[in-house]
């Protein structure tokens, strides 16, 4: 079974992802914030990350940065979560080492068509 780790400082979005991803047959688990995200990176690579811009402690921003600086850190699939619709914020985080972004709130036939791009679903 692969792994996602879901990192969002909301619990209701976690909530929701996690049930989608259950469905498609993810082992998941979660992170409130980027430090959190990181730490459970360090103890176990996911083969895929749902990652939250807007978050305290640290942003998705500096969690990707962060990620794809770590050993293994460039493997996992990160797919960007936002609100923001905004071309500017999506270009960053796709340079930062994003590999897709999906538009919240998203449903379960727009996440998997995502993770399907990915290589993913
Ligand atoms: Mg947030």
């Amino acid at each position: 079974m692969r792994d996602c780790l879901i990192v969002d400082d909301s619990r209701v979005i976690r909530k929701v992802s996690r049930h989608i991803l259950e469905t498609l047959d993810f082992n998941v688990d979660e992170a409130e914030n980027g430090r959190e995200g990181i730490d459970k990176c360090t103890a176990a690579m996911p083969d895929l990350v749902l990652l939250d811009w807007n978050m305290p402690v640290m942003n998705g921003l500096e969690f990707i940065t962060e990620l794809r600086g770590m050993p293994g850190g460039d493997e996992p699939k990160v797919v960007f979560c936002t609100t923001e619709n905004d071309v500017a914020h999506i270009r960053e985080a796709i340079n930062a080492g994003a590999d897709e972004y999906v538009m919240k709130p998203f449903d379960h036939e727009t996440l998997q068509i995502k993770l399907q791009l990915v290589g993913m679903s």
